[in-house]
């Protein structure tokens, strides 16, 4: 499975334009406040997000500039069409959650006024998040594309002045010319190529040595999903691929996309590096992929996410099993 796909909040978009039912929520005994600094990073406690009681913190901003994330509900999972989650797993990490109705919020706050007390730390969201269990990584996942889409929304795309905040956080409004902006996610494609019995890996010249995934890339204006997963896998490997089929897609707050997954067989074989987005790129045998893990020749993509996810399934399908190296 991979992380961020877990529906358990009711987003209870009606409210958001209701500040007094807003206040009455934040001021809620049961109320979550996710807390990300400046930099982005979330504040973990030693057994992992710390929320429980960072809105009754004396250090936690105001309740006038939290963001309404929505209510806890008892939560199922969102595979587009495909059985890819653990049931057991996803019913021990949801215990604590159940049908509590709880609102949650988040808020950034600037990381040089705040203690860190009780052994609570600043954590990079991609390097922890295999170790945060679902839902709570869901709902980080959604504050932070969130936070940082206000960041980036500060001045009106129209005229240039300054926009607010309005709906609780779900819209920014111009203060000259009224223009009202939404929350917004860029969508690019993640897809698994196969060419008889074998899986296409390549990495970036910038990723940590032996790293390897399968292609990515972002969907252009005026592109389907399916055209841009063509367009890539051409642009960047020289493989012609037909008929790409969609696996499931994942929120991907880094910064704000939204990952679009899909497998295809490709036409052609011969791989063809021209336009220098990839270092190195080449054809794996289900085999060859286990003894390369084991001998530490090549490193899977972040467990959790689903480039990890469509190599495991691919792994699956042929019948050999990457889970020994789900966590290096
Ligand atoms: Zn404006």
């Amino acid at each position: 499975m991979f992380k961020f796909n877990q529906t358990f909040l009711d987003r209870n978009a009606i409210v958001r334009d209701d500040p007094e039912q807003i206040e009455r929520l934040a001021s809620d005994p049961r109320v979550k406040l996710i807390l990300f600094n400046e930099r982005f990073q979330v504040l973990m406690s030693p057994d992992g997000i710390h929320t429980a009681n960072a809105a009754h913190d004396s250090q936690a901003p105001q309740s006038s500039e939290w963001l309404y994330l929505g209510q806890s509900q008892p939560y199922v999972t969102t595979s587009g069409g495909t059985d890819i989650t653990n049931t057991d797993s996803i019913r021990s990490e949801s215990s604590n959650h159940k049908s509590n109705n709880a609102p949650w919020f988040c808020a950034i706050i600037n990381s040089h006024s705040f203690e860190l007390q009780h052994h609570r730390q600043w954590s990079d969201l991609r390097l922890t998040m295999s170790a945060i269990a679902e839902p709570e990584a869901s709902a980080v996942a959604f504050a932070k594309a969130l936070l940082y889409w206000h960041k980036k929304h500060q001045y009106c795309g129209k005229c240039g002045e300054k926009t607010i905040i309005q709906s609780s956080g779900h819209e920014r409004q111009c203060t000259a010319c009224q223009q009202v902006v939404y929350p917004r996610t860029d969508p690019a494609i993640i897809i698994s190529v196969t060419h008889k019995g074998r899986l296409l890996l390549a990495r970036q010249a910038s990723w940590p040595p032996a790293r390897y995934s399968v292609l990515a890339g972002f969907v252009e204006p005026g592109e389907s999903f399916e055209q841009a997963a063509e367009r890539e896998v051409l642009e960047e490997s020289g493989i012609t691929i037909h008929s790409p089929e969609y696996i499931a897609s994942q929120p991907w707050p880094f910064p704000c996309s939204i990952m679009i997954g899909f497998t295809a067989e490709a036409k052609n074989d011969a791989i063809n590096l021209d336009d220098d987005e990839l270092e190195h790129a080449f054809w794996v045998e289900p085999e060859e992929l286990i003894s390369k893990l084991a001998a530490g020749e090549l490193k899977l993509p972040t467990y959790g996410s689903i480039s990890h996810y469509l190599i495991d399934r691919w792994a699956d399908q042929h019948g050999v099993s990457i889970s020994r190296w789900d966590h290096p």
